[in-house]
C-alpha cells in the first residue's frame, strides 16, 4: 500500500472528481451579491425544496451556517441550550459569544443526544434578573456522538416543548444527509421539527465548500443580512454551487457505502483488544474509538497506522475518529480493518 495515504480523519479531506470539476467549469455565473447567480439560485430552489423550507441561502462554511442562524434567532444578552459535546459550542470559536452575545447553556447527552425531560426545568424566569431562554440546537448525527443518529421522536418532543415555550429549533445539519440515508426517513420529516437548518455540501458529499441554512422566506432575509454582516457574501459563486449540486445528484445514495465500510471498521476495532468502540456502536460513516492506556496512547496508535499509510485523527490522550467517505474504498477499509487487527496482535 505505497503511495497516497488512506485519509480517515476526517469526511472532509476528499477531492472533487473529474466530473464534479467539469460540472464546477461548465456553471453559468453571475453576481450573487445582486442575487444574479442562476446556479446559485438553482442549488438554493432545490435545496429549500429537499428540506422542506420556503427557502434557502447559500454559504461558505458550516460554522457560518449555524452562527448565522444563532444570531438570526437571538439578540445579545439571550441563551441557547445544546448539549455539551455539539459542535456549536466546542469547534466554533466561542462563536456565539463573539458573533451574537449569546450565552450558551449546555446540558450532557447520551452521546449527544438529549431527552425532553432534561429540558423542562432550564426555561428562564420571565424577571429581569435572567437572561432569556430563546433557542435549542440539536445536531444529527451528531459527530462527538459517534456519528449517532438523533432518535426523530426525541426531536419531535423537544421541538414540542421548546415551541410551546417561545424558543426557536436550530438544527446543525452538516451530516444530515447521512441520517436521511441511514434511516431512511426523509430528510423534510427530519427537518420539520426545526425552524432553521444548516446543512454542509463539503463533508461526506465531496463538494470542495459550501454550505446552506434553510428556513422561512422572512427567516433567509434575515439570514441573508448577517451573512453581509458576517462577511460571507461572495460573488460569482455558480462555481461552487455546480459541485453541490452535481453532489446532491451523485453522492447521496453512495453514502450507504461510507457506513458499510464504518461498520466494517467498527467490527475490526470490536476484535481488536486493546481498543474499544465509544459509543459501542457505529451508524453511520464516524467511528470514535479508545485506546486502552496500559497499552498505548492515541498519538502511539495514530502513529503506527501512519507508518502503515492509514492516516486517523488523534482527537484526545486516548481518543481516536477515522471517518469513511468518497475517497476510500471497499478494498481500502478491508486493508485498514486486517491493518487494525494486526495492531492489537502487537501494539507497541
Ligand atoms: C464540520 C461540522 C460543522 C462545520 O462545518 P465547517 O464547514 O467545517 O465550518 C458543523 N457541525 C458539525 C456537526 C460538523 O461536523
Amino acid at each position: 500500500m505505497a503511495g497516497t495515504p488512506i485519509d480517515l480523519r476526517s469526511d472532509t479531506v476528499t477531492k472533487p472528481t473529474p466530473e464534479m470539476r467539469a460540472a464546477m467549469a461548465r456553471a453559468e455565473v453571475g453576481d450573487d451579491v445582486f442575487d444574479e447567480d442562476p446556479t446559485v439560485h438553482l442549488l438554493q430552489d432545490r435545496v429549500a425544496r429537499l428540506l422542506g423550507k420556503e427557502a434557502a441561502l447559500f454559504v461558505p462554511s458550516g460554522t457560518m451556517a449555524n452562527q448565522i442562524c444563532i444570531r438570526a434567532h437571538t439578540s445579545p444578552g439571550d441563551e441557547l441550550i445544546c448539549e455539551t459535546t455539539s459542535h456549536v459550542y466546542v469547534w466554533e470559536a466561542g462563536a456565539p459569544a463573539a458573533l451574537s452575545g449569546v450565552t450558551t447553556r449546555i446540558v450532557d447527552g447520551d452521546f449527544g443526544v438529549l431527552d425532553v425531560q432534561q429540558l423542562r426545568h432550564l426555561i428562564r424566569p420571565a424577571s429581569e434578573h435572567y437572561t432569556r431562554s430563546r433557542l435549542v440546537v440539536l445536531e444529527n448525527t451528531h459527530n462527538r456522538g459517534g456519528g449517532r443518529v438523533y432518535p426523530l421522536e426525541k426531536i419531535q418532543a423537544i421541538s414540542t416543548w421548546a415551541h410551546a415555550n417561545g424558543l426557536a429549533m436550530h438544527l446543525d445539519g452538516a451530516r444530515i444527509w447521512n441520517a436521511a440515508v441511514a434511516t431512511e426517513i426523509a430528510l423534510e420529516d427530519w427537518c420539520r421539527p426545526f425552524d432553521s437548518v444548516a446543512v454542509c455540501f463539503s463533508k461526506g458529499l465531496g463538494a470542495p465548500i459550501g454550505s446552506a441554512v434553510v428556513g422561512t422566506k422572512e427567516f433567509i432575509a434575515k439570514a441573508r443580512r448577517i451573512r453581509k454582516l458576517f462577511g460571507g457574501h461572495m460573488r460569482q459563486v455558480g462555481i461552487l454551487a455546480a459541485g453541490a449540486i452535481y453532489a446532491l445528484d451523485h453522492h447521496v445514495n453512495r453514502l450507504a457505502d461510507d457506513h458499510r465500510h464504518a461498520k466494517t471498521l467498527a467490527q475490526a476495532i470490536q476484535e481488536t483488544p486493546g481498543l474499544r468502540l465509544e459509543p459501542p456502536y457505529v451508524e453511520t460513516n464516524l467511528v470514535w474509538f479508545e485506546v486502552d492506556p496500559a497499552l498505548a496512547s492515541a498519538p502511539t496508535i495514530a502513529g503506527r497506522l501512519s507508518e502503515k499509510g492509514i492516516l486517523v485523527h488523534p482527537a484526545g490522550p486516548t481518543t481516536l475518529r477515522a471517518c469513511t467517505h468518497l475517497d476510500v474504498s471497499e478494498e481500502q477499509t478491508a486493508y485498514v480493518a486486517d491493518t487494525l487487527r494486526a495492531l492489537g496482535r502487537n501494539p507497541c
